[in-house]
């Protein structure tokens, strides 16, 4: 019996082409292939290009209200179809239906905002920037625009970028990961179903191949990228070149500090679900607490080895679970790995997940979580962003050698602090170089109308993910400078037009 094979979604479609490469979707949890998925060419991605530049010109022609109003049915369908989405979301990724189902709610809050588009894409107007002259200017559509979205979020990420793109008036093309693509091809169906024209979004599997062909595309206006930073870089580099617009979201190290007034259980509760939750595989995990204080450091380490004992690590789907697979064989062996060079490089070990053994699960991605204590900077489970159920311990004897470490390191995306007090947490907002930061917040994800973005190492390009920055990202200004003149202002004027 023939596995189902994901096509991509051109003109409202589901179609393949001439390719006759395939990729591998599994289920983490059964460790068993699932699915095959298209890997798409050249021709295909030309095909998609065709398709969305064709829809480009009444799509950018729709009114905003208009545009609105299929936001809106689309947003309606997506919250019917949540449990049904989150499934195939936890089928594919692993992670526990809960979860799958936060990163839905994530997902449809972009939707929301981006329902308020006939407010959010507006101009400026200036009367009289001289005598009976005005002056105003007008955000565009820019035309057709790309999504290259990673494993871990295959839903929210995509509609952070989707959602906003097509409010704008682009059209768009989303690559999803080839690891979990079909929610893609689900939210392509149901905005179809809202209304949506044939055209204005399409989705493209693949892996290099496609990726290579839309960043070479003459056609393809921008790129939005979410991934691991050495392919952020590469995105980043390959879309400029091409003169492209682009924002490329890369990985992360996530530090949290931890000082001594804080409260205790608060912080290991955060802790846990910050590292553990979606078995380390978010890229705003937290996979570093810096403590501050040996006293400090041995009461939350005790208590997280409490927690850690009870956490129920199964089958995403199992309503029971508290934590899921990782997504792949390679993951598995390669965090398996680092945790071994961990121990080898002298970091305690406390908690090793290593040996789990799932029962009726054998052949699952699963390890249980793992716990590292008196962790050093030039470690390579420092350096290295895991991407896996493991979190870091270092102890510091302050404040200010707990930032020093964060701005040391090469990564920005998130952090956070735990602390009750204000002149303390004050400080640390301030003064330190990472994106997204929260106190007494674990994981500080933004909220849909403030914009998603990392500093340094995590992000590379100009304006973040959704809320304002996205409206800046898929518009472009047109200035415009406007007289209507009367009778008498006729003359010709050969010097430098000044207004006044
Ligand atoms: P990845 O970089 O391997 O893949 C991301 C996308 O790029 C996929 O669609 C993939 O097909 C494509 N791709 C991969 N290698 C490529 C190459 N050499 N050339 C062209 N295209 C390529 O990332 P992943 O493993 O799917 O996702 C995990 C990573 O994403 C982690 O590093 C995580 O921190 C990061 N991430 C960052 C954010 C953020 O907001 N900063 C959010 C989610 C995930």
């Amino acid at each position: 019996m023939p596995l189902p094979l994901l096509q991509n979604y051109i003109n409202g479609q589901l179609c393949a082409g001439d390719s006759l490469r395939r990729g591998d979707v599994f289920d983490p949890a059964l460790g068993q292939k699932t699915k095959d998925v298209y890997l798409s060419n050249t021709a295909d991605v030309a095909q998609a290009v065709m398709a969305a530049k064709q829809a480009f010109v009444s799509w950018a022609k729709t009114t905003p209200l208009k545009r609105a109003r299929i936001i809106f049915a689309f947003n309606q369908l997506v919250q019917e179809h949540i449990d049904e989405l989150a499934a195939l979301l936890t089928s594919e990724h692993g992670k526990v239906l809960s979860d799958a189902k936060g990163e839905m709610i994530r997902g449809i809050e972009v939707i929301e905002y981006a329902c308020g588009i006939p407010s959010l894409m507006r101009g400026a107007f200036a009367e009289d920037v001289g005598t009976g002259i005005d002056s105003y200017s007008i955000p565009q559509p820019l035309g057709v625009c790309v999504g290259i979205t990673p494993f871990n979020f295959p839903a929210m990420v995509p509609l952070w970028m989707l959602v906003m793109g097509i409010a704008c008036g682009n059209t768009f093309i989303l690559k999803p990961s080839e690891r979990d693509p079909s929610v893609s091809l689900r939210l392509a169906e149901l905005f179809t179903q809202a209304g949506l024209p044939q055209g204005v979004f399409n989705v493209v599997q693949g892996d290099k191949e496609a990726v290579d062909a839309l960043l070479q595309h003459p056609d393809i206006k921008a790129i939005s990228f979410v991934g691991a930073t050495p392919t952020a870089q590469y995105i980043y580099r390959e879309a400029a070149l091409h003169g492209k617009r682009v924002q490329a979201l890369g990985g992360a190290k996530n530090h949290c500090v931890v000082m001594p007034d804080a409260d205790l259980d608060l912080v290991s509760d955060g802790l846990v679900g910050a590292a553990y939750g979606s078995t380390g595989q978010r890229c705003m995990a937290i996979s570093v607490a810096v403590i501050v204080g040996d006293a400090t450091a041995d009461q939350v380490v005790d208590k997280i080895k409490q927690r850690l004992r009870i956490l129920k690590i199964l089958p995403g789907n199992l309503p029971e679970a508290d934590m899921g697979p990782l997504i792949t064989q390679q993951q598995l062996i390669r965090v398996k790995g680092l945790v071994t060079a961990g121990v080898a490089q002298g970091a305690s070990l406390v908690v090793d997940g290593r040996e789990l053994n799932v029962p009726h699960y054998e052949q699952g991605f699963f390890m249980g979580p793992c716990l590292f204590d008196h962790v050093t900077p030039e470690m390579s489970i420092y350096q290295e962003e895991i991407f896996g159920p493991v979190l870091c311990v270092m102890r510091v004897p302050s404040l200010a050698a707990a930032m020093n470490v964060i701005n040391e390191n090469p990564y920005g995306n998130g952090t956070a602090i735990y602390t009750e007090n204000g002149a303390v947490a004050r400080e640390f907002v301030s003064n330190i170089q990472v994106g997204m930061v929260g106190v007494n917040v674990p994981i500080p994800v933004p909220m849909a109308f403030f914009s998603f973005g990392g500093w340094k190492q995590s992000f590379f390009g100009d304006t973040h993910a959704h809320g304002s920055e996205a409206i800046k990202f898929y518009t472009r200004l047109k200035n415009v400078t406007s007289r209507w003149p009367e009778p008498h202002m006729a003359g010709v004027e050969l010097t430098m037009p000044t207004l006044g």
